[in-house]
């Protein structure tokens, strides 16, 4: 599939809900909030399907929302993974009921996890989530390694004055695990975009920071691949720390990805209003393939060449 502006797009964010059991203050705004909704399993299974079988999506990344809260999680991995169109299917989580559930995703098929970890404080855990308990992240993290869901990727959103003294320490205990890291800048989205006025720390300031501890040298990028990989080493441990800087050094000309809301919308660009109604052309069993291709048509070329900065709703809704 290529784009208005002839970039190649084969990647899918999903998301299955966009209810959460956290609500990270960059993510879920505290005063509207969001309302829950689950995307049916069938649903979600024709839209993958037909953007696999006709129009070239081959990674998926099941989001949220908390994608651990869709009831028929489990069937719809099996279900996508039985996709020989498809080259990958992976899921991003807060890990919270995680632990309890690593194995079911591995024999399900899934074939990677992000996990989302900000801290290693349990206090400032509770606090940047709004509740969460840090040891259960933890468990999930160790359990995801444990039955082999790797490599396990650990996402660190940082945040000045709130985890940024952080980083080398977060690395280490990723690294010592043999979970890869992930350090992103944080986000402008919808009505949480001011965060970034208080908040965002550079990709140049996280690496003077790693570089302190770490050893780094940068692995050459694949394409769609939005993160700067370093092969790192520190004392007694090596591994890779990747860093993404969608604030500062905006990928856009090189983005490659669709997502789907839980409400079955098409979006295009993080930082766009415009949703493509996809819900409208399902019935409750079948997909209406050549309505859904027109709804396609019209999003494919209208897809931003680069983030006009107008998104209404917050990551929480959008599936990050
Ligand atoms: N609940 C899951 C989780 O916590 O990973 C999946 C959904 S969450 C929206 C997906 C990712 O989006 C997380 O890694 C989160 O940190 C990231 N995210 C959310 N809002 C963001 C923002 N404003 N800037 C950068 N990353 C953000």
């Amino acid at each position: 599939m290529i784009d208005g502006c002839g970039r190649t797009i084969d990647h899918l964010r999903l998301s299955l809900t966009d209810h959460c059991n956290l609500a990270c203050r960059y993510c879920a705004p505290e005063d509207t909030p969001v309302l829950g909704g689950m995307i049916e399993a069938n649903f979600a299974f024709e839209i993958v399907r037909w953007l696999s079988l006709q129009h070239g999506i081959r990674h998926i990344r099941l989001t949220g929302g908390e994608p651990l809260l869709h009831p028929r999680l489990i069937p719809l991995i099996e279900r996508l993974a039985g996709l020989d169109t498809l080259h990958e299917v992976t899921l991003t989580t807060n890990g919270q009921m995680l632990a309890q559930k690593a194995a079911a995703l591995r024999d399900a098929g899934l074939n990677r996890i992000n996990i989302s970890l900000d801290t290693l404080d349990p206090r400032r855990f509770a606090h940047l989530t709004r509740g969460g308990d840090l040891a259960r992240t933890l468990a999930g993290i160790e359990a995801a390694v444990a039955v082999g869901l790797t490599p396990v990727r650990i996402n660190v959103v940082v945040q000045r004055g709130l985890n940024d003294h952080e980083l080398n320490d977060i690395a280490q205990w990723s690294l010592a695990r043999g979970c890869t890291v992930r350090f992103l800048e944080v986000m402008p989205i919808g009505p949480l975009a001011h965060v970034i006025d208080e908040h965002l720390v550079s990709a140049a300031e996280m690496l003077a920071q790693l570089n302190e501890r770490f050893w780094l040298r940068p692995i050459p990028q694949s394409l769609g691949q939005p993160a700067v990989d370093y092969a790192a080493v520190g004392v007694g441990l090596r591994g890779v720390i990747g860093i993404i800087a969608p604030t500062t050094r905006p990928f856009c000309s090189r983005c490659r990805r669709l997502r789907v809301t839980s409400r079955g919308q098409l979006v295009t660009c993080l930082h766009d209003d415009r949703y493509y109604d996809l819900s409208r052309w399902w019935n409750g069993q079948t997909l209406d393939v050549e309505g859904a291709d027109a709804t396609l048509s019209s999003a494919i070329n209208e897809k931003p060449a680069s983030g006009a900065f107008v998104q209404l709703l917050c990551m929480q809704a959008l599936g990050g």
